[in-house]
């Protein structure tokens, strides 16, 4: 019998930041497995801005940081500085994804296809020689000799170094259903619980009732407590049977969730009107835009994405506590760029 070689990295998910994460260590040379538990790669990827891909917003890290609020302000400033928005533009740009930039900086391939965007991801895997496993769930994922030992119901790996980039809980038919978090908890990890960090607000109001199926381009969102303003931002509002979704309802939403609020107002001005609604529900998790909670911030070691708990073990993209608002912060979020150059960076083990 012979022994078996440990794959050096081991990514699990082949979602935004699996993909992103592969091809980078690719191209360090990194010898790379990535096992997806779905039948095609970037499921989530494909469903981003309606199917467009708002890949990134084209403003400087700190702003991106600012913009973020804590705890991901101070979490990502070493990742976001590792790698810019504007790196993430030029690697798209050098692999064959033209893009374009809207007035409020927002970036998204010229094609508005996110499918080119999965594509450019996965030429590149194959350009880099990373191996991409498909239909491949991993189950477990246990200390071992060498590393680790990451078992799929049909085989099991040993592997020097393991990424979760498991996605968060939303959108379960993408594949992102929380096993990532599950695996970080057995290896030692607390979890922050979930929340929905963007989605729409729910309530019954005679003005939504009459603009039922109208899209505001451009309405505002405020949040008060005990009278005191906590947030107030503007975007598009689609006023929908159920209540208000689109960004603008989305970043109030956010707020309210990263804020843990029980009893606040929702003010909407939209058109003309101008109504406050008193504790709005929110749809449900499934349909959030991005999940707040997972992998606790103060678990991870921000200047290499390696987890405090289990060494080894590193973490990229939304199976970590991290959200950001609508405009292409969520996949611009850089951590899988920066677990990858802190794994590359370390000598490899006998
Ligand atoms: C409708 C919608 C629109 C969006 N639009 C935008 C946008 O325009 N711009 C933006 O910046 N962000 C957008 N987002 C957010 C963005 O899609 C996510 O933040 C991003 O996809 C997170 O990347 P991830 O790699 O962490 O997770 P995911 O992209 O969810 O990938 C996780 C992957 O891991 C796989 N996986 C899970 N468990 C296992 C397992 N046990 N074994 C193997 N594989 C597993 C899943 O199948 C999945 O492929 C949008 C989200 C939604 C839902």
């Amino acid at each position: 019998m012979h022994d078996l070689k440990p794959v050096p990295l081991l990514i699990i998910g082949g979602g935004a930041s699996g993909l992103f994460a592969g091809c980078l260590a690719g191209e360090r040379g990194l010898g790379t497995l990535i096992l997806e538990r779905k039948h095609k790669p970037g499921r989530k990827l494909l469903m981003c801005g309606n199917g467009r891909c708002n890949l990134t917003k084209d403003i400087p890290p700190a702003r991106m940081l600012r913009d973020m609020g804590e705890p991901m302000t101070s979490f990502l400033a070493p990742a976001l500085n590792a790698c810019p928005p504007a790196a993430v533009q030029s690697w798209f740009q050098r692999h064959n994804v033209p893009l374009k930039k809207m007035e409020d900086r927002r970036v998204f391939p010229r094609s508005e296809q996110a499918s080119d965007v999965v594509h450019a991801l996965t030429d590149a895997l194959r350009d880099t020689g990373t191996s991409l496993c498909l239909n491949a769930p991993v189950e477990q994922v246990v200390r071992a000799e060498h590393g680790f030992l990451v078992a799929t119901p049909h085989f099991s790996v040993p592997a020097r170094r393991v990424l979760l980039a498991t996605g968060g809980v939303s959108y379960p038919k993408t594949g992102s259903v929380g096993d990532g978090q599950k695996f970080a908890k057995a290896l030692g990890h607390s979890l922050k619980p979930y929340r929905p960090g963007l989605i729409g607000f729910v309530f019954t109001h005679p003005w939504v009732d009459a603009h039922a199926g109208t899209t505001f381009e451009e309405a505002t969102c405020r949040i008060f407590r005990n009278g005191q303003k906590l947030y107030e931002g503007q975007g598009q509002l689609d006023c929908e049977t159920w209540g208000i979704g689109g960004a603008a309802a989305y970043n109030a939403s956010r707020c309210a969730a990263r804020l843990n609020l029980r009893d606040f107002e929702l003010e909407v001005a939209a058109g003309r009107d101008t109504l406050r609604i008193p504790n709005p529900q929110t749809r449900p998790l499934k349909e959030a835009i991005v999940t707040i909670g997972g992998v606790p911030l103060n678990e991870v070691d921000p200047a290499t994405m390696q987890s405090r708990k289990c060494p080894g073990l590193y973490f990229a993209g939304e199976v970590m506590d991290i959200d950001g608002p609508t405009g292409g912060y969520n996949l611009s979020a850089a951590t899988a760029a920066l677990a990858v150059a802190s794994i590359a960076s370390q000598k490899p083990k006998p």
